[in-house]
């Protein structure tokens, strides 16, 4: 990434029209860029304002008719050079990432994989957005079906995934025809740029992939502006719901993905060494920030204190630090303010009557200048507590016992979130019984962190999505296109003229 400086600092700037832009804005807010691990300024981010907005949905909106006009061969060739050099410049990405999340290399590197996962279906899109065909509908009528752009899309993304989460949006719509305008999280902006030099190098035509960085300003400004016809949004679910009532109350087509509290549930047959391990690392991994992270354990009757003591031993061989480090497997939380905010859930739950099992409060790491907070094990955890109800999106792991499945799949039901779920056992019935009764949009079998493949579609239900499609995948392909059907009747020549006919038209009788 060509990194733009401003007295000896960093400055991220917005991406339109195929270049660097607003640096010579002066009048623009910024926000301070930190690093996470040392507590230490990064930089600054400009921040978009409404004029900024609206020229990077013009130049969006000015790039649309001859990105749409392009060949299919023509956008997925694109694509695909995209694909390539992210391949090659996948750890310089990674190590971006990290400096400004705080998560290990090797964890930014995973969310580029499953990244590159989504650009490579969307290389296929030609097979996607194939219609059907229908001859002799009627006597002499032939019908067709075709998919076609919505026009000027937006993304706005969350901190905790700041090249996945847009690659799950963007690709797609890209390759359906679209322009899109992304509004990446102020907290770690670099990514959004680095990603958008690259689809330039790739020949992505100037206008048609924008950045705006920002806040709720340029949030505000894209969910009014009259020429963006589909906002993406993942997200915390208060701003989720914001985003998806003002949006469709403009008239546009949206999803939002919201918040989460995935529940693993660990029946009596399970194999405990396999569900500790599993609950250590989807619990754990990128410190918990993660909207697919386990972060209530539900232990069945009678596993409970053999599942807390394996789990606590395992936690206490994860090694916490920098995220730039070899070896490191947990990096620090994203702000200061988050830290303390997920450490005053650890508090609050103490002084509620659960367990603290593993401190992480105490960990030699939480002593380090940056925003560290050691792995936490809560046992005896009530769903009235605050620790069960939240989000808190930490690497805090709480145990629920109950007596029975039953009292499992009620718990996991009676939560206002349905992100993800996994459950844990050898016996086929009771997993396939689980999978169909519980109330979750993605399930995992023996698989803690279910994430769908890029070919099926990634979404939960309730509180945790608004919208009725699913990123990426299929639906994502529905969600950027909307579809014509055309109903055809080329007179046979020997034949013309039928005369007038002022019935309704039916294909039989
Ligand atoms: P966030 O809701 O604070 O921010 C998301 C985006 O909204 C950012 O671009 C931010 O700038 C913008 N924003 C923030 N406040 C706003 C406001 N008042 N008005 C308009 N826009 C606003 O979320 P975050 O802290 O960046 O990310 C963590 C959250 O994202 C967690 O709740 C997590 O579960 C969720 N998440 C969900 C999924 C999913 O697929 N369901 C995936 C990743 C993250």
């Amino acid at each position: 990434m060509a990194e733009q400086y401003s007295d000896g600092q960093l400055l991220v700037p917005h991406f339109i029209a195929g270049k660097a832009a607003g640096l010579d804005r002066t009048e623009l807010r910024r926000g301070e860029i930190v690093n996470p691990a040392t507590g230490k300024r990064r930089g600054e981010v400009l921040f978009a304002d409404a004029g900024l907005v609206a020229e990077a949905v013009s130049a969006a909106t000015g790039a649309f008719r001859s990105w749409r006009e392009a060949s299919i061969a023509h956008r997925t060739s694109i694509l695909f050079c995209f694909r390539e050099l992210l391949v090659q410049r996948r750890r310089e990405l990674a190590e971006l990432i990290t400096a400004e999340h705080g998560k290990t290399v090797d964890d930014a590197l995973g969310e580029i994989a499953r990244g590159i996962d989504v650009v490579e279906f969307a290389c296929g899109v030609g097979d996607l957005l194939r219609g059907g065909y229908s001859e002799n509908a009627s006597t002499g009528v032939d019908t067709y079906s075709t998919r076609h752009p919505l026009g000027v899309v937006a993304g706005i993304t969350p901190f905790n995934f700041p090249a996945m989460v847009p690659m799950w949006m963007f690709p797609v719509a890209l390759a359906a025809g679209n322009c899109f305008v992304l509004k990446p999280s102020e907290k770690d902006p670099s990514a959004s740029v680095f990603l958008a030099e690259l689809l330039a190098e790739a020949g992505l035509p100037d206008g048609v992939f924008s950045v705006v960085q920002g806040d709720k300003e340029a949030v505000d400004a894209l969910l009014q502006h009259p020429e963006v016809a589909a906002v993406s949004f993942v997200g915390s679910t208060p701003i989720a719901r914001y985003v998806y009532e003002a949006a469709t109350g403009g008239g546009k087509r949206v999803q939002a993905l919201g918040g989460a509290k995935n529940h693993m549930v660990v029946l009596p047959d399970a194999d405990l060494a396999v569900a500790a391990d599993a609950a250590v690392s989807a619990g754990f991994g990128s410190a918990g920030e993660r909207c697919m992270a386990v972060s209530v354990l539900v232990a069945v009757d009678p596993v409970g204190d053999e599942l807390v003591a394996a789990i606590a031993a395992r936690m206490a061989e994860v090694a916490v630090g920098p995220g730039d480090q070899p070896g490191v497997e947990m990096g620090p939380l994203v702000t200061g303010a988050h830290r303390d905010k997920v450490a005053s859930y650890v508090t609050a739950a103490e002084a509620d009557g659960a367990t603290v099992v593993v401190d992480g409060r105490a960990h030699e790491a939480a002593k380090r200048a940056g925003y560290f907070l050691g792995p936490t094990l809560l046992d005896h955890v009530r769903p009235a507590m605050s620790c069960y109800r939240d989000e808190i999106f930490g690497p805090v792991l709480s145990v629920v016992r109950v007596g029975s499945f039953e009292q499992a799949v009620a718990l996991v039901n009676a939560n206002r979130y349905g992100n993800g779920t996994a459950v844990f056992t050898n016996d086929g019935g009771a997993a396939r019984r689980y999978q169909r009764e519980v109330e979750v949009g993605m399930v995992g079998v023996n698989v803690p962190i279910p994430v769908p493949v890029a070919y099926y579609s990634f979404g939960g239900w309730r509180d945790s999505l608004f919208g009725d499609l699913h990123a990426y995948g299929r639906d994502g392909v529905a969600f950027y296109t909307k579809g014509k059907v055309v109903t055809a009747r080329w007179p046979d020549p020997a034949a013309r003229g039928g005369g007038v006919q002022l019935g309704f038209p039916r294909s039989s009788g």
